[in-house]
């Protein structure tokens, strides 16, 4: 019998639950000094484990800061079962807090029609041209009239976010971007959204450490790069949808 590479599972937190909990009111003091500072500040939450957290903790533990303070997602058309399973359950979970952008649906066919179902398989151009249409701009709509923008990024999730602020100036949307999670690590989200009994997606039970679309996301293998499974024909390890690009640390 062949031993199969066991799956990527999301990692046990090795320390306290005090930390978790200092890191919690931490966490929780920058979202309200976010809402505080901000008329419209708004998290884009791709519903990952960084996000449910957030979401959770903007829904339940803000009071009237959350006034200033709102959610949205992308629907991409092209989700997991589970991933949109996970949506269903949020507008149960944190009512009327989230909103859903989809992209123009005429520009997806029309790119459809010019390049195939599967395009974004044949070359890095046309790939980013999808991500172009069904992730760029829903997300630049999805931000208009915000003057900030909040993300659960982190320092450890890739190469290029290593240098990641925890406060970055959106210099084409000339507005500020939050990272709150910058400093936390994997284990440590975990620990959070377990001890908050946060709903995450089931993918992440499957190998899955980083969600994307269904085309362009498969699981991994324990050890390997969490964000390897995403466009995982590709050679580059930048690999980016062009939803973040490169920080640029706040003045
Ligand atoms: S992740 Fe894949 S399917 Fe989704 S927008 Fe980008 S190229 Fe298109």
């Amino acid at each position: 019998m062949i031993d199969l590479p066991a799956l990527w599972r999301p990692p046990e937190y090795p320390g306290a639950p005090a930390e978790i909990e200092r890191k919690l009111d931490v966490l929780t003091s920058r979202l309200i000094a976010v809402a505080r500072n901000h008329r419209d500040a708004r998290l884009a939450s791709s519903l990952s484990v960084e996000d449910m957290l957030l979401t959770d903790i903007i829904f339940n533990d803000l009071g009237r800061a959350r006034e200033t303070l709102s959610v949205f997602t992308l629907e991409t058309g092209l989700l997991h079962r589970e991933t949109r399973e996970l949506l269903e359950e949020s507008a149960g979970r944190y009512p009327g807090l989230m909103t859903v952008y989809e992209p123009d649906r005429e520009k997806v066919a029309a790119y459809v029609t010019a390049n195939g179902v599967h395009a974004f398989y044949d070359s890095l151009e046309l790939r980013h041209g999808c991500c172009a249409l069904r992730k760029v701009e829903p997300l630049n709509r999805a931000l208009q009239g915000a003057d900030a923008w909040i993300t659960g990024q982190r320092r450890q999730q890739a190469s290029t976010r290593i240098a990641l602020p925890l406060v970055e100036d959106d210099r084409a949307r000339n507005i500020r971007k939050y990272n709150p999670l910058a400093d936390w690590s994997e284990a440590e989200v975990w620990a959070a959204a377990k001890t908050r009994n946060v709903p995450v997606n089931t993918l992440y039970h499957k190998g899955y450490p980083s969600i994307g679309c269904e085309p362009c996301t498969i699981a991994v293998k324990a050890g390997e790069d969490i964000r390897s499974g995403r466009w995982w024909w590709e050679q580059s390890n930048r690999r980016e949808c062009g939803l973040h690009v490169p920080p640029a640390p706040a003045d």
